[in-house]
C-alpha cells in the first residue's frame, strides 16, 4: 500500500499541507509516532486490541505520506525503501535471525 499512489489522496495531502503548513505536519507526524508507540504497549498489555493499534499505524503511514508527499522527496524515499527491503530480503534468505 503506497498513500502516494492514489491521486485522490495526494490532493487531499497537498491541500492540508496548505492549510496547516509544513511545520505543522512535522509536528504531527512526531504525535502520531507518539501514539503508535503508546498503542503498542498498551496492546502488550492487553488495554487495546490489535485494531486500534492499526488505526494508529494509519495515522502514522498518512502523516510520513505528507512529508514525502510536500517535499517532493517521494524518489528518494522509495529508493530508500527499496535499499531496506533488499537488505531484508536478504537477510531472510539467509535466515539471519540475529536481533540487530
Ligand atoms: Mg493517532
Amino acid at each position: 500500500m503506497n498513500i502516494l499512489d492514489d491521486s485522490t489522496y495526494v490532493k487531499t495531502l497537498q491541500e492540508a499541507t496548505a492549510l496547516w503548513g509544513l511545520k505543522f505536519q512535522r509536528e504531527m507526524v512526531i504525535e502520531e509516532c507518539a501514539e503508535l508507540i503508546l498503542s503498542l504497549r498498551h496492546l502488550e498489555r492487553g488495554r487495546i486490541d490489535l485494531g486500534a493499534v492499526l488505526v494508529e499505524a494509519a495515522d502514522v503511514l498518512i502523516t510520513v505520506s505528507q512529508l514525502v508527499n510536500d517535499n517532493g522527496a517521494a524518489e528518494f524515499m522509495t529508493d530508500a525503501i527499496d535499499e531496506k527491503m533488499e537488505r531484508l530480503a536478504r537477510r531472510v534468505a539467509s535466515n539471519d535471525s540475529e536481533l540487530k
